[in-house]
């Protein structure tokens, strides 16, 4: 059966030989197998060795090789045969057509095939699996209801992050300790000692996603020579290592801004953020629209779609995410990068094949190419995932290598082993990099934290937006854990936590910040702590956000506009806002007052309007007892700027950030 997502090619052409570019071994191997191929008198099978760009068709690598069996010389005598014997017989079966494998048809070892149908089952269960913890990290309930029992989520939906090394690198290098989550990287890069960076070929959702639109969408022009040029090895390929040396120089030195490019926090940050929001927006119109349909049918499908979806898919309303455009765009980008070069992404810019390709040189599992029975086909080079040089004459780079094993199931000259301690001598294992430029990108990735902090001065000029989420370590900790994976804006059931863009600065591009105005920190809520795979968000308890024998968590302080505030200068009641106020006892008060107020209407006369008197409630604000949550920004009727709001003073995880410095000359406590 056809594999979903390789294409092999078949389309015997012959053609002059211009263009290519053969090494000498190639070129012998090449003639020894025109002797061979002439031997079977098999029909020559290689388009692409013509040099010429022609189509190479997305062909099944199995029903490829039918050809139609050779038609028996022997039609003349077996036709004697029934002269000489005219007894009627029943006519004979069609002899089931023989599969034949371009060149000698040598067919890959069972086990590989087998392996290969095995791959591609475990990169849609891994993906399904990504795609269901993204569903699942998601609190569908209402607080009120589960108000005697912590909220917490039955799965580990952070898994793939506390299983990623680069990660874990990472953030060991910029906080010198160790996040006990992230231990479980440790396994996969043992599986990675052991077979190579198998992660990519047969895990990696973000890798899967790439394999999958090189197959969806190849471009018309990458076929043929062209296509086989595109998966050889390049030099270009070497920018993931220069990108993978400055982020970890970069951590080094306090800063985990490679999350940006990490694979699986670019996954959950662009599908979880953007693409499920716009499903939901979509989605949401389409089954609006049917329910609509004068049919019950029509309308029951649409309603039940409808309920499934925001129970298991995406939220009861819908969200949205401050900046989304930008990592949405990233995301097409390079995937539609697929077109031109085959997982483009994997091959070119991921930090994490990079790491993992640095590890895959212990491998104990790689492979052993027979040079000499390469045919220059190039079959192995089109279904290459990772353009490690699979083709004979040319040593395999292991650190490039996904482990997909096409190239074994596609080699129909049985030069391709993949196996156990393998012979080694044709095969490159380090890293393809260029000592200066690596010191370049290390320099860069020092210089990175200097050049982002001296564009402002954080500690006296911190932007009063930037309120993190409760349970966040103090700024410049945050900054060395955040690894941008938008986990707890994903699971924050309120909409309140978005990426930033230059809020905080350019280290603190896309990490979390609540922006009240679209929702406000749930008063019971822990989750964001709970999903944060680095900790960079504590795992508070719902006890210790409340403050009950403990201080309360505080996010920040709450603040009136006075000129904007209705009963404060529109003579107007309302108090809303402290009507919502959900801390205990409530940190808005009111204060009555009878306040004089202008009549609407001047005199009969057109004099001025009486003054009357009108009873209000004035509201004010006990930053003792404000945790900045928000929900009074959030719930404000006055609309664009709203009379109450929040910022991040008095935040309980900075000792600078306060309204007043305790123990200082300013208010002679000391
Ligand atoms: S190279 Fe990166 S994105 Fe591609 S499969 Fe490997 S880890 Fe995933
Ligand atoms: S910001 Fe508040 S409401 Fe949102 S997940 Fe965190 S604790 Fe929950
Ligand atoms: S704070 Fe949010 S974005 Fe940052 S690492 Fe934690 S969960 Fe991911």
């Amino acid at each position: 059966m056809a594999g979903p997502m390789e294409h092999v090619g078949t389309a015997p052409k012959a053609g002059p030989r211009d263009g290519v570019s053969l090494d000498v071994a190639a070129a012998s191997a090449t003639k020894l197998a025109h002797v061979h191929h002439d031997m079977h008198d098999f029909p020559e099978p290689i388009p692409w060795k013509t040099g010429q760009a022609g189509t190479v068709a997305p062909l099944d690598r199995d029903t490829s090789w039918i050809v139609s069996a050779p038609k028996k010389a022997s039609a003349p005598v077996a036709s004697a045969a029934a002269v000489a014997t005219p007894t009627i017989t029943a006519p004979a079966k069609p002899k089931p057509k023989k599969k034949k494998l371009p060149g000698s048809g040598i067919p890959a070892r069972l086990s590989i095939r087998s392996l290969v149908w095995v791959r591609r089952a475990s990169q849609v269960f891994f993906f399904a699996l990504f795609m269901y913890f993204l569903f699942q990290t998601a609190f569908r309930g209402t607080f009120a209801a589960q108000a005697d029992t912590p909220v917490r989520l039955p799965l580990p939906v952070e898994g793939f992050l506390l299983a990623d090394p680069f990660v874990t690198a990472m953030t060991v290098l910029s906080t010198h300790t160790v996040y006990r989550g992230l231990l479980w990287s440790i396994g996969l890069l043992a599986l990675t000692l052991v077979f190579g960076r198998v992660f990519c070929g047969w895990i990696c959702p973000f890798g899967t996603l790439h394999h999958f639109f090189g197959w969806l969408l190849p471009s018309r022009r990458g076929r043929g020579a062209v296509r086989v040029e595109a998966n050889k090895t390049h030099t270009y390929q070497r920018a993931k290592y220069y990108l993978l040396y400055a982020f970890l120089v970069a951590g080094l030195f306090g800063s985990a801004i490679g999350g940006l490019f990490d694979p699986i926090c670019i996954a959950v940050r662009s599908i979880g953020l953007g693409v499920i929001p716009a499903a939901q927006y979509i989605g949401g119109r389409a089954l609006g629209g049917a329910s609509m349909v004068p049919s019950r049918g029509v309308q029951g499908v649409a309603d039940h779609t409808q309920d499934f979806l925001a129970s298991a898919v995406w939220q009861s309303h819908q969200f949205y995410f401050h900046q989304t455009w930008l990592i949405v765009f990233l995301l097409i980008a390079v995937l539609f990068a697929n077109r031109f070069i085959p997982r483009f992404w994997c091959r070119v810019l991921c930090p994490l094949g990079a790491f993992l390709g640095v590890f895959a040189r212990f491998a104990l599992f790689g492979m052993e190419k027979d040079h000499a029975k390469c045919t220059d086909c190039n079959l192995c080079l089109v279904n290459c995932q990772g353009a490690d040089s699979p083709q004979g004459g040319v040593k395999w780079r292991q650190d490039e290598c996904h482990m997909c094993l096409n190239c074994e199931t596609a080699c129909p000259e049985d030069v391709i082993k993949f196996r156990f301690l393998p012979n080694r001598k044709g095969t490159v294992t380090k890293p393809d990099t260029e000592r200066r430029t690596a010191l370049a990108a290390a320099g860069a990735g020092a210089l990175f934290l200097p050049a982002s902090r001296i564009a402002d001065a954080l500690d006296v000029n911190y932007h009063s937006k930037v309120i993190r989420p409760p349970g966040a370590v103090e700024e410049r900790g945050f900054l060395e854990r955040c690894i941008r994976c938008a986990e707890c804006m994903k699971v924050c059931p309120n909409n309140a936590l978005h990426p930033a863009f230059l809020e905080s600065g350019l280290e603190g591009v896309w990490t979390p910040i609540l922006i009240a105005r679209i929702g406000y920190c749930e008063h019971s809520c822990v989750l964001c702590g709970q999903v944060c795979p680095t900790g960079a968000i504590q795992k508070i308890t719902e006890k210790e956000k409340l403050g009950i024998g403990v201080p309360p968590v505080k996010i920040g302080t709450a603040f009136y506009d006075h000129g904007r505030c209705l009963p404060w200068s529109m003579q107007t009641p309302c108090i809303v806002c402290e009507e919502f106020c959900p801390t205990s006892p409530k940190a808005i008060w009111v204060e009555e007052v009878e306040a004089p107020v202008r009549d609407s209407k001047p005199g009969p006369n057109g004099e001025q309007p009486a003054m009357k008197t009108v009873k209000l409630q004035r509201p004010h604000v006990d930053p003792a007892l404000c945790i900045g949550c928000g929900a009074c920004e959030k719930v404000c009727p006055v609309q664009d700027q709203p009379a109450v709001y929040i910022t991040s003073v008095g935040e309980s995880r900075s000792k600078t950030n306060v309204i007043l410095l305790e123990n200082t000359n300013y208010n002679q406590k000391s």
